[in-house]
């Protein structure tokens, strides 16, 4: 309605403090900071006094979401606030944005409403450049690789077999698929190639994994990046570009320092997909936050079958990073969805169509169990909500043995009073804190692996590979990538990788059409239905609604 503010009118109205003082009010020294513009900053972690201890990981996640989000970033916010209020040093850790969303659809990525992150124009367009230099870290491998052929291919490198592809920040379907080296012999040798969004590139999945300028040279320099003729694989190594890519990344690395509307530190750092990567900031930043603070309050993409199975099995795997607590975020609108209500009808007050979609919650509810944590269900309060509805849901999660409760984070922001119950249900999980475990041994072979996510998080019977896949498993074993975790490529709707079999499906097989080698990141990705690696926009993008003011300030941005 025309009374309701927009998020960036509530971030303009918010007072922002200056960086300097985010940071001391953080403990980091001042020779730590490396200052872009008033309100921004990078950390040169090397220059971080040694930690005393290191503060407690809580995850947030989410139910299976409808598709405009159940408001993960918004609560991630806003809970952080609110442990801050309660008195604990409490710092946020959240991904980039990518640009390709923001000029898609009208919706950001740093929070919304009371609960945001500061600046969000900025931090929504190009923040401090580091999607930038991860194009031109990957782009200068792509362009070594087509030198290297054009220059006599030593490495005899297939041109029809190579698999890393140029990147950029943007959604462009007309370049998914291209032909590059045309002209004539001085051009180069003409091949298929294509582009990926940035956020897709292995060389983002790597930045966030990586744990140390060393440890990113030695990731780039395992990323395979095609075979040769006789099928070998062909490493960054081999072609020895590992060195320049991370030079490329020598800024970019050091995580970004910005604030939330209430003043909470929040370093925002890294960005890769939620499909075909894990979905969360780097592990540089986690673990920079868990010096600093008390508390670190994280997100993972998607639905926690696949951002918390995700953080659990990769990135808690390779990083001492693993949440102490999890929270689920639902909203009465999904569980409304889930219980059979259509999208257009989800602002109706429908208790029994409510109570239809808990077995949803419940069993990402039992995932998170399984990781050996405890979770805490937070309800991402709408006005649409009705009081019954509210009240239906914590009735059910007095019922089930689990903390919960409802936050107004967004309409009365986690600095005020939005999150204190649900700040202090997250007080109690931590003060018994789980002890995280991982699904499944490394040494299961990869198709096993696979089976248990089905079976243990999904809730399906079992995995069917296609003849192709079956064909890259042999391959997988060949190479000795078979001790890679895996990282499940699915639909967010479903726990099935049919995306409209909503609420808790039981006995569906999951098709396994492809698997990708990401030997650099260290995992092997299972591409189940359709992999978008390069976004189109919609008909009405909302690019063409955005502009600059007379005070040169963005308009029409969310
Ligand atoms: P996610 O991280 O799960 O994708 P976000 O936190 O980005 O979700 O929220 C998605 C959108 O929904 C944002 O535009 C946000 O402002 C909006 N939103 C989130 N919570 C609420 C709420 N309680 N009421 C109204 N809008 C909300």
């Amino acid at each position: 309605t025309a009374a309701t503010p927009s998020d960036l009118e509530i971030a303009r109205a918010a007072t922002l403090r200056p960086i300097a003082e985010i940071a001391a009010s953080a403990g980091i020294p001042e020779e730590a900071i490396e200052p872009y513009g008033r309100y921004k900053a990078k950390i040169d972690v090397a220059q971080l006094p040694p930690a005393s201890a290191l503060g407690q990981v809580v995850l947030v996640s989410a139910i299976s979401p409808t598709p405009a989000g159940e408001g993960k970033s918004t609560l991630t916010v806003g809970l952080a606030d609110a442990l801050a209020r309660a008195g604990k040093r409490t710092m946020v850790a959240i991904r980039e944005p990518s640009l390709g969303p923001v000029l898609g659809m009208k919706g950001g990525a740093t929070g919304g409403g009371r609960s945001q992150i500061l600046p969000m124009d900025d931090i929504n367009l190009h923040f401090t450049g580091d999607f930038h230099a991860i194009t031109s870290a990957n782009n200068a491998l792509c362009a070594l690789i087509d030198n290297h052929m054009f220059q006599g291919n030593e490495l005899a490198i297939d041109p029809r077999r190579i698999t890393f592809r140029r990147v950029m920040d943007m959604n462009d379907r007309s370049l998914r698929e291209i032909v590059v080296g045309l002209g004539g012999p001085a051009q180069g040798v003409p091949r298929q190639d294509g582009f990926d969004i940035t956020v897709a590139s292995e060389v983002m999945a790597v930045f966030c994994l990586a744990s140390s300028p060393r440890d990113l040279t030695e990731r780039l320099a395992r990323i395979t990046i095609g075979y040769t003729y006789d099928r070998r694989p062909v490493r960054v190594a081999d072609l020895g570009a590992q060195g320049v890519m991370a030079m490329l990344l020598k800024d970019a690395i050091k995580p970004n320092l910005v604030q939330t509307i209430a003043g909470t530190p929040a370093l925002v750092h890294g960005g890769p997909f939620a499909n075909i990567a894990h979905g969360c900031n780097s592990v540089i930043a986690t673990t920079t936050a868990r010096r600093l603070a008390e508390i670190v309050v994280t997100e993972a993409g998607f639905g926690a079958d696949l951002g918390a199975e995700k953080f659990v099995d990769i990135k808690a795997r390779c990083a001492d990073v693993a949440p102490s607590a999890v929270v689920l975020v639902a909203t009465v609108r999904a569980l409304k969805h889930h219980g059979g209500l259509p999208l257009d009808r989800l602002t109706e007050p429908d208790v029994a169509a409510l109570e239809s979609g808990l077995p949803n919650l419940a069993r990402h509810l039992s995932t998170v169990r399984k990781f050996g944590l405890e979770p805490v269900v937070a309800v991402n309060r709408f006005a649409t909500d009705t009081d019954e509805e509210l009240a239906a849901i914590l009735a059910w999660c007095r019922q089930a043995g689990v903390r919960a409760a409802v936050a107004d984070v967004w309409g009365r922001g986690g600095g005020d009073d939005g999150g204190d119950e649900l700040a202090q249900e997250v007080l109690a999980a931590l003060s018994a804190p789980g002890e995280c475990r991982q699904l499944y041994p490394l040494d299961l072979p990869v198709e096993e692996k696979i089976r248990t996510i089905v079976r243990e998080v999904y809730g399906g019977a079992d995995a069917e590979f296609s003849e192709a896949a079956r064909r890259q498993l042999a391959q997988i074993r060949e190479n000795g990538w078979d001790a890679l975790p895996v990282c499940m490529a699915k639909t967010q709707y479903s726990f099935s990788d049919n995306p409209s079999l909503l609420g808790a499906p039981e006995g569906f097989t999951v098709h396994v059409r492809e698997l990708r080698a990401r030997t650099g990141a260290g995992f092997i990705i299972a591409v189940t239905g359709t992999l978008m690696t390069m976004p189109g926009l919609p008909k009405n993008p909302g690019a063409l609604r955005m502009g600059l003011d007379e005070l040169g300030r963005p308009e029409g941005l969310f």
